[in-house]
């Protein structure tokens, strides 16, 4: 088995090419994050003996396309991505006309059984590593490059609980950030959390002034329990405060989001509550129309009871848009394709 270069720092790469001179990983380095090279041949800055010495030790591998989906109106792309193990993982390309974005997953399956979530319909299998997430950016990065446009940022807000992959996930995101790779601004990164308190004190304390993002779909923690098991554990009053204080010390706001099910949390009075509970918060609350997802017993929001909740937030001083609807015919929801095709 050749070892992967793919998704190491430099130190790293220095370490593993010794007794090569720390300037040959800087030359690798940068034909594998800048120049999207994949094959040691081309790297013709190289010795020719050391590339043939490269290629027989080594390989750049980012995942392999499975599947591709593309809507209608060409502005969403979903991937099915096959990495190690046989495991398969999805992302979504967002060509929006304030920029281009992928939403990454961190995990394969997930195990936070959100009730009205397809992640979960397959169960857990394991944590993708900094590498296969890295790669993940990078294949969406190499498609829009292929269309002359640019990736402007990233959202891990796919399959799996990133929190729940913490270590891995910072390493992905400080490699994302340095120079020799793409030089990502931490500000146009967001990380989606269902809500693990402990961790997003954590995050905080890296300080790496990432979007966060905090699905919370419910204003009361009856409810919250019904749709989401995490809340058990902590409650709103925790997160609430935990969101508030990732706010305070980033300086960053907080997105809350909020699927509205139909008859289940988009009435007025859910509105009211989540107003009153989100009140003097540096938040913006980003509405989503649930996205019906078969196995669940869950209906999307009549248009109107959308309408009503966003004017609701927006005349009671707290700032709310509406997620622009994409993809719905490539399946985008959380973990539908790959419950589709994994069958
Ligand atoms: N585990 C993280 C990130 C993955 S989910 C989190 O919970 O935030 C990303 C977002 O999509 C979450 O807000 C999630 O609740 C939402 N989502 C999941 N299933 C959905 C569906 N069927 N329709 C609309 N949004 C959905």
């Amino acid at each position: 088995m050749k070892k992967n270069l793919f998704g190491l720092t430099l130190a790293d790469l220095e370490r593993e090419l010794l007794p090569l001179p720390k300037f040959r990983a800087k030359q690798i380095a940068a034909h594998i994050y800048k120049h999207a090279v994949k094959n040691f041949d081309a790297m013709n800055d190289l010795p020719k003996n050391l590339r043939t010495e490269l290629s027989s030790r080594f390989e750049i591998k980012i995942a392999d396309l499975l599947k591709r989906l593309d809507s209608r109106d060409g502005l969403t792309t979903k991937f099915l991505l096959g990495l190690a193990g046989g495991a398969a993982v999805e992302i979504v390309l967002m060509r929006h006309d304030y920029g281009n974005s992928v939403c990454i997953s961190s995990q394969v399956g997930c195990q936070m059984g959100c009730a009205f979530c397809a992640s979960t319909l397959k169960g857990f299998e394991r944590n993708l590593t900094a590498a296969e997430m890295l790669g993940e950016i990078f294949f969406a990065e190499e498609i829009f490059r292929g269309e002359g446009k640019k990736l402007d940022s990233v959202v891990v807000m796919g399959t799996g609980e990133p929190l729940m992959n913490f270590d891995e996930l910072i390493k992905m995101l400080r490699l994302l950030h340095e120079d020799y790779c793409l030089g990502m601004s931490y500000r146009k990164i967001t990380i989606s959390t269902c809500g693990l308190v402990p961790a997003i004190k954590k995050l905080r304390d890296e300080k790496i002034p990432v979007t966060l993002s905090i699905s919370l779909h419910a204003p009361d923690d009856k409810l919250r329990c019904a749709l989401m098991p995490i809340n058990s554990a902590f409650g709103l009053k925790s997160l609430l405060a935990a969101g508030d204080d990732y706010a305070q010390s980033t300086g960053r706001r907080v997105t809350y989001e909020y699927i509205l099910i139909g008859g289940v949390n988009d009435t007025e009075e859910h509105a009211r509550r989540l107003a009153k509970i989100l009140s003097g918060q540096l938040a913006n609350v980003n509405l989503i129309p649930f996205n019906p997802v078969d196995e669940k017993n869950f209906r999307p929001p009549t248009n109107n009871a959308v309408k009503k909740f966003f004017h609701f937030l927006n005349t009671h001083g707290i700032g709310a848009t509406i997620r622009k609807e994409m993809g719905a015919d490539v399946n985008a929801a959380c973990g539908q394709l790959r419950a589709k095709i994994l069958v």
